[in-house]
């Protein structure tokens, strides 16, 4: 897989029907894979921290999560057709776990929110296995990692913000029997309903950004990575 390549950060090409058939065919090798989403915000970041770029670019997959890449790779001639969301991602995945027979494991935020999510994911897809979960807020890291072998679970999604979720899973990688892993942010919140995400108006159009900064104008400073960010692009060879 060729991956695009902007101020540093790689980002994959594939989009989510590619993206299972790949991790299929890895799982089937015993290979364990990793996801991350990819934003402007994220690039601009690891311009500036060589620790976050290599654990960028040390993933398996870079999901490029956000308008932002998809107009750097059109931009530069770049294969990249649409986004692929981190919580759109996770949701593909736990169908293909539910329709394959595969594991899962929740792990991160809050106690009522990671429980909630447990329940409206098993409500979403009959057949689906949550085979156990912890909150992010537990300490005990040897508890969670027995926790997480003891439900055999093969895909581990990981709730805790960005960076802190992948610097935990590439610690703790080796230690787990698990293939898949995807550092999700904010998405049991979403899934749990305590979030809701943007109109599909907004999201059809790639603008659920300026949806955001409707509803949270303070959010305008981070969002100048993504301006800041497209001038890089245009100013890079
Ligand atoms: N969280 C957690 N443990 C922590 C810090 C945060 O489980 O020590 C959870 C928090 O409850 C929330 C999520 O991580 O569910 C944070 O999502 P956010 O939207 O901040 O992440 P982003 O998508 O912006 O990376």
């Amino acid at each position: 897989m060729e991956k695009e390549n902007y101020l540093g950060v790689n980002v994959s090409p594939l989009n989510y029907e590619e993206i299972i058939a790949d991790l299929r065919a890895r799982m089937e090798a015993g290979l364990q894979s990793t996801i991350i989403a990819v934003n402007p915000e994220k690039v601009m970041a690891a311009e500036k921290n060589e620790e976050l770029r290599q654990l960028i670019n040390s993933s398996t997959y870079q999901i490029p999560d956000g308008v932002g890449i998809l107009l750097a790779s059109k931009m530069k001639g770049g294969k990249i057709s649409s986004r692929v969301t981190g919580v759109d991602m996770m949701d593909r995945l736990i169908r293909f776990a539910a329709e394959e027979n595969h594991k899962v494991f929740l792990y991160g935020a809050k106690e009522e929110v990671v429980t909630t999510a447990k329940q409206k994911l098993e409500e979403k897809y009959p057949g689906l296995v949550i085979s156990d979960y912890e909150n992010g807020y537990e300490k005990d890291n040897e508890k969670i990692i027995n926790k997480i072998n003891a439900s055999r679970a093969e895909l581990l999604f990981v709730a805790m913000g960005s960076p802190k979720q992948e610097l935990w899973i590439r610690e703790n990688m080796g230690m787990l029997n698990v293939k898949v892993f995807q550092g999700v942010g904010g998405s049991f919140d979403v899934f749990s309903g305590k979030v809701q995400r943007a109109p599909l108006f907004f999201r059809k159009l790639g603008i659920e950004w300026l949806y955001r900064l409707l509803k949270e104008p303070t959010r305008f400073k981070r969002q100048l990575a993504l301006p800041r960010f497209l001038m890089k692009i245009l100013g890079a060879k």
